[in-house]
């Protein structure tokens, strides 16, 4: 009988929680047994793990997929800030065609997929009568299912009540099936405005039943405050674990005393918090002199209060960011940094923002490493998640319900030195 083409036994790998010479066998996509020396069917094909880290697959909680790879057009950011980034999209807008958002799209899902990164919650503009992103991105969607969970929220780009269709947009989209409600406070004209469009966004995100996942205070003025009005209607609707608030940069500026009320706020309204620390690091305090802010919500303190926090990347190769490339250890290293979180606890913290905690924030419930879950795996070239960070580790192979999808040959290098006895290969990830 031929062999399920979803069967797959992992050998001798390494687990986050730091089990060793544990086999992972996977039937039908799913995994099926978990432990030492395992028994597999005859004729399941093997992958030699060989020591090395299997982690649960990547997970971007944050990303914006209508933009990138548009680095340049129509032209570069040159202040560097994030309304100029706005302004930029909204020239680039009016030229967009739907071919050209699709194949930037599954561009990008090809680079996610080789970073071992399975699963993308994309934000896509809906301030454009045409949903011509939208539609691209849906259809996106559909394209990579099978390698590729991408979630889409519905993100008035120019302001709910700002841009006066963006409501009925929103409503149009969310219509033909995108699957979050988003939103972006800060943007709209007056707080009021701001306080406002979470109300409505709430109500709306309750009514269908939806989750909820806003850009929400990403500025340096610690007076923003919508992340309060956010929890607030979290509690009043009972959304609670159904709703993230994105960037919350405002809090890194914000007066202690008003933070030391705020964060148990949003731990009773079980808000999740996704911080994008390579856009926020660049992004933020561009008005300081010095010392600069460095724009990245509380991380540390979050997590104390039994916050969910996950790391997303946000942008690659846009009008907002013109580095990136899929890789979401440089996105969980540059948060270790910017947070400073370089305690064992934290920086095995830092991994599991970009992996289990924003797989938690989209509600992907097959994901993780135990009986029953996704046969979905990433091979590190590294022997603990610690070292995964510091090497930014090769991804020799990544799994999608038992297939392998993707694979890198191991970093090495090939050093002949004057004065050494012969010529060593050296494996560059040890
Ligand atoms: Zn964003």
């Amino acid at each position: 009988m031929p062999q399920d083409r979803h069967d797959l036994i992992v050998r001798h790998a390494t687990l986050p929680d730091g089990r060793r010479g544990t086999d992972v066998l996977v039937q039908g996509g799913r995994i099926a047994a978990l432990g030492p020396a395992l028994v597999a069917p005859a004729g399941t094909p093997e992958l030699d793990a060989a020591g090395w880290l299997l982690a649960p697959p990547f997970v971007d909680a944050h990303f914006h997929m209508d933009a990138t790879l548009s680095v340049g057009l129509p032209r570069l950011n040159r202040s560097g800030t994030l309304l100029e980034g706005i302004a930029l999209w909204g020239e680039l807008k009016p030229q967009l065609t739907q071919d050209a958002l699709v194949e930037r799209a599954l561009q990008y899902c090809d680079w996610a997929v080789a970073r071992g990164l399975l699963a993308i919650r994309s934000h896509v503009d809906v301030c454009d009568d045409r949903l011509l992103a939208v539609e691209a991105l849906l259809h996106v969607r559909e394209k990579v299912m099978p390698y590729l969970d991408l979630q889409l929220v519905a993100f008035p780009q120019d302001g709910l009540l700002r841009s006066p269709t963006a409501l009925v947009n929103l409503k149009r989209a969310l219509d033909l099936g995108v699957d979050v409600v988003g939103g972006i406070p800060h943007f709209e004209r007056t707080m009021v405005d701001g306080a406002e469009s979470v109300r409505i966004l709430c109500e709306l995100a309750a009514e269908r039943g939806l989750r909820v996942d806003m850009h929400c205070d990403e500025s340096d003025d610690p007076l923003s405050r919508h992340v309060e009005t956010l929890a607030f209607h979290t509690q009043r609707l009972g959304l609670h674990g159904r709703v993230t608030g994105s960037h919350l940069t405002s809090m890194h500026s914000m007066d202690n005393y008003y933070v030391s009320k705020l964060l148990p706020l949003m731990a009773e309204a079980q808000l999740h918090a996704i911080a994008n620390p390579l856009i926020n690091i660049t992004l933020q305090g561009r008005h300081d002199t010095y010392p600069k802010r460095r724009g990245m919500t509380r991380v540390p303190e979050l997590l104390a209060a039994g916050i969910n926090v996950g790391f997303g990347h946000d942008c690659v190769m846009d009008p907002w960011y013109s580095l990136g490339s899929g890789d979401m250890l440089e996105v969980a290293a540059m948060g270790l940094h910017v947070a400073q979180m370089t305690s064992q606890e934290g920086m095995r913290a830092c991994f599991d923002a970009v992996t289990v905690n924003s797989a938690r924030i989209l509600g992907l419930d097959d994901h993780g490493l135990a009986v029953g879950k996704a046969g979905d795996f990433v091979l590190l070239q590294a022997r603990d998640p610690i070292e995964a960070i510091r090497l930014r580790a090769t991804r020799l192979a990544v799994v999608r319900r038992g297939r392998v999808v993707a694979q890198t040959p191991p970093a090495t290098a090939r050093l002949d030195l004057p004065g050494r006895p012969a010529a060593v290969d050296w494996t560059l990830q040890r």
